[in-house]
């Protein structure tokens, strides 16, 4: 039996989820539930970030002890991916005993390979990011994702992680692993980053600086710098099921130099096996403009659920959602995609056929239980994009189907035979949609067993 392990990047808990969130999830709960359906040994892992200066800032702001402040946004994030129907194996939280043990133990192995020392710092820092910059990485002085924030001086004693002596073995390790960055723009701006040359960076903030985190387990005095600390979470949930290393970590691309940079040495320094591919997407933006809190465009998940429903939702971001390339998003987009693809589409075929078998009583067979075999390649590439393109080609086909044959006007027996001809393409159809759309599939599926009825519309038409 294959193995597969997919993570998202562990959300930070300062606020809940917005809809600039949803995109990886949905991603990684369709490439999960498609090696379920192919029978993978699956674990998938998606969770919150829940330490860092950021979070305690928040939680004072507010007057909660931080751990109350956490346990309410990790709380509120887990319904937001439930009216997605992310399927995750586990919501693990960097505040979990687990994990803090595990991070713990992490740090002592690779300051027993020697790549851990004490030094003094003096840097550039986003709080947004929670990272230190290097001036040239600044646009117009500010973190290039965080525009509104200033950019803070620093100087402290931290430990630090040995990066700079892991360039030349990681160069190495990616040109050999074509595969390890996905897609190749990406690769290629991990390689830019790498060649630039790599610095040691702080693994460890002054508690009296910030003093919601993990202890250093042999220094008191300080806390692990809390990005050290949330890469490591795929780690202990991997270790403890005994499925790493991981066969997808997906993220997106604000997050790229940690995962394809930091991640991969700090693995080889305490002796782990690397993940086998890091799969970084682009963002949304939304009306033209950023998704975030300072702006006050903040949608939630659930919001456009409420409008769309979880499928109207899922599709929407599978098929036009920003896998190799930034996207802007406005609800009218989404209105337009969902009317023509899934109201006129899907939703309007399956009535169609329902409504034609119910006329003459029809019994459905027993469904075939196969992937398409274009769909195994796009999913393998990662094209979900294309694999629904595929999908929503075969519908088109079976309307086209319909039209010539004309269906309504034939007698019942040979109603009856293109029924026999058609039914089981609708099966069929519903059994690869599951992992996309699972919530309709499931219903197709249950309407096209046994004698078949027409039912409520799939997708109302919105206005
Ligand atoms: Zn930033």
């Amino acid at each position: 039996m294959n193995k597969f392990y997919i993570t998202t990047a562990i959300d930070y808990t300062n606020d809940v989820v917005h809809i600039g969130h949803a995109y990886q999830k949905i991603l990684a709960d369709t490439l999960a539930r498609y090696h379920r359906l192919i029978g993978d040994k699956t674990n998938f892992l998606t969770g919150t970030d829940e330490h860092g200066q950021k979070v305690e800032k928040s939680a004072k702001e507010k007057g909660v002890p931080p751990q109350e402040f956490v346990d309410e946004i990790a709380n509120a994030d887990k319904k937001e991916w439930d009216s997605l129907n992310i399927s995750y194996d586990r919501f693990i939280r960097t505040t979990d005993k687990d994990h803090v043990k595990f991070s713990q133990e992490f740090y002592l192995k690779a300051k027993a390979a020697g790549d851990i020392y004490l030094s003094k710092y003096e840097g550039l820092y986003c709080e947004g990011c929670e990272a230190y910059y290097d001036e040239p990485d600044l646009i117009n002085g500010r973190c290039p994702f965080h525009p509104h924030k200033e950019i803070l001086h620093l100087t402290e004693e931290n430990y630090f992680f040995r990066l700079s002596k892991y360039q030349n073995w990681l160069e190495k390790y990616i040109l050999d692993h074509p595969e390890f960055v996905w897609p190749e723009k990406h690769r290629n701006e991990v390689l830019g980053f790498i060649r630039a040359g790599l610095k040691d960076f702080s693994v460890s903030r002054n508690k009296d600086k910030v003093a919601w985190g993990i202890p250093v387990p042999d220094d008191p005095h300080q806390t692990v710098y809390v990005w050290f600390d949330a890469l490591i979470n795929y780690l202990t949930f991997g270790a403890g099921e005994k499925c790493w290393p991981a066969t997808v970590h997906v993220l997106g691309k604000d997050n790229q130099r940690f995962h394809a940079i930091y991640w991969p040495a700090m693995l080889k320094s305490a002796g782990y096996e690397l993940p086998k591919t890091i799969l970084v997407h682009d963002f949304i933006s939304l009306n033209g403009q950023k998704i975030s809190k300072s702006l006050g465009n903040v949608i939630r998940p659930s919001e456009l659920v409420t409008k769309f429903g979880t499928d109207g939702v899922r599709y929407f971001f599978l098929r036009y959602g920003p896998l190799t390339g930034d996207v802007d998003i406005t609800q009218a987009k989404i209105t337009e995609v969902y009317n023509a693809d899934l109201a006129n589409g899907l939703g309007n075929l399956v009535a169609r056929i329902a409504k034609l078998a119910e006329k003459i009583a029809y019994n459905a067979g027993v469904t075939r239980s196969e992937v398409f075999p274009d769909l195994n390649v796009s999913l393998a590439n990662f094209r979900l994009d294309q694999a629904l393109e595929f999908l929503w080609k075969k519908i088109a086909d079976l309307d086209a189907d319909i039209d010539k044959a004309e269906p309504w006007k034939l007698n019942d027996p040979d109603l009856h035979d293109f029924l026999d001809r058609i039914v089981p393409d609708i099966q069929f159809l519903a059994y690869n949609l599951q992992p996309f759309l699972p919530e309709t599939a499931a219903k197709i599926q249950k309407q096209f067993s046994g004698k078949i009825q027409s039912a409520a519309s799939l997708f109302p038409r919105i206005i």
